[in-house]
């Protein structure tokens, strides 16, 4: 930090100490007082799409009838539908097309938006593979007894606070261990999805490889 900002901008400072905090160091907060004019950045922009593959059959069912009733109030040209040259240029007949074929691209669109689920955005649900089975659980219980031991006033020694260490220990020891073999849990998982035949499982790994 340079020292013009140290001397002009802190406004005031601390030391965080977080039991999520894996490392030997402590993150330092700092807030600061800048006067910036217009800040901007350009954040990847996210899609959602409809994920087919993730449809099971109630989606696709659902889809259907949705589809269906839609498509019940599309109004058909029968005018053009009479028309059989091929070579066709009338002003109102190719109009009338245009607005046929988006009638009928925007029934699929809409009734998949109501009826199919949809992609979310990378990241979105914390893809570190194998965090849910092995680091959960274990995070769950150094939370509760950091909890418990900063109820305690944070005592240096005594049963609660070795126990606050164990768990603590295990929860990083168990975050190490996934982020070392995230790739032989991820291949895991595919062997297990091929054997077992289940293609959707074995795409949404894939995709996961991928992120
Ligand atoms: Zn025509």
């Amino acid at each position: 930090m340079s020292a013009q900002l140290f001397t002009d901008s802190i406004r005031w400072g601390c030391v965080l100490h977080e039991v999520n905090n894996l490392s030997d160091h402590d993150p330092v907060c700092l807030c600061l007082d800048l006067s910036i004019a217009r800040l901007s950045y350009d954040k990847r922009k996210f899609t959602a799409r409809p994920s087919w593959f993730r449809a099971k059959s109630v989606h696709i069912d659902h889809y259907k009838s949705v589809l269906q009733s839609v498509l019940n109030k599309i109004v058909i040209p029968h005018d053009l539908c009479l028309c059989h040259d091929v070579h066709c240029c009338k002003a109102d007949h190719v109009a009338s097309l245009d607005e046929y074929v988006a009638q009928l691209t925007d029934a699929c669109l809409k009734s998949a938006e109501v009826a199919i689920p949809f992609t979310r955005p990378s990241g979105y649900n914390g893809c570190i593979p194998g965090w849910s089975e092995v680091v959960a659980p274990l995070r769950d219980q150094s939370l509760f007894w950091h909890n418990l031991w900063s109820d305690c006033g944070r005592p240096h020694q005594g049963l609660v606070a070795d126990i606050m260490r164990k768990t603590r220990a295990r929860y990083y020891r168990a975050v190490r261990y996934v982020k070392k073999n995230k790739d032989d849990i991820v291949n895991k998982r595919i062997a297990e999805a091929l054997s077992e035949n289940r293609s959707r499982d074995f795409w949404g790994e894939i995709k996961r490889i991928r992120q």
